[in-house]
């Protein structure tokens, strides 16, 4: 296992599309060795999730992570869940808007707008099958970590920037909420 390093914003692998993973490569120990390293890179920088293109490879990989915290009583969890090749559907038009922050956006949180419900197809790191539902954070961290993997960043997301904060700021005026970098 690895820690992997994290691309910034700038790098133009952020800004690419990543490419579908065939089942046999899925399969294969390489791949599973890089899944294993995400999740530790994600765990390591305290993320809620991580793609592969964050760690500078163009593969249809995401890892998402969400533990209970005893300094945020009440906040959502997410058990471990790796999504592979997704597909994702909002189920609403509704969207809600609250902070993001990025692991390759270190130091800021800005407010997105995100669908409330989306169902999410993929495989997962075994190859299976996956079809959830997913609602409010949980349905947000998908669309972070997919976003990501067709090339784009929360900024992209935002209306404007006007909720757009260094975090010693947010911790400051706008601490309460429980959003972590993804
Ligand atoms: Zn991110």
């Amino acid at each position: 296992m690895a820690i992997l390093k994290v691309a910034r914003l700038g790098h133009p692998v952020l800004r690419k599309v990543a490419e579908q993973v065939p089942l046999a490569e899925l399969r294969s120990p390489r791949i599973q060795s890089f899944i294993d390293d995400m999740v530790e890179t994600m765990r390591e920088y305290n993320g809620a999730g991580l793609a592969a293109t964050q760690v500078h490879t163009l593969k249809q990989v995401a890892v998402i992570e969400v533990l209970e915290n005893p300094r945020y009583p009440g906040a959502p969890s997410i058990p471990l869940t790796v999504i592979v090749n997704p597909q994702v559907t909002p189920l609403t038009q509704e969207m809600e808007e609250d902070w993001e922050g990025c692991l390759s956006i270190p130091d800021l949180r800005g407010k997105v707008p995100r669908y409330t419900a989306v169902t999410l197809q993929a495989l997962d790191r075994h190859g299976e099958p996956m079809n959830l539902t997913a609602k409010d954070f949980f349905a947000r961290v998908i669309q972070h970590e997919t976003d990501h993997l067709n090339g784009i960043v929360y900024l992209d997301r935002m209306k404007n920037f006007a909720t757009l904060t260094h975090l010693a700021e947010w911790n400051k005026y706008w601490l309460g909420s429980p959003e972590r970098d993804d």
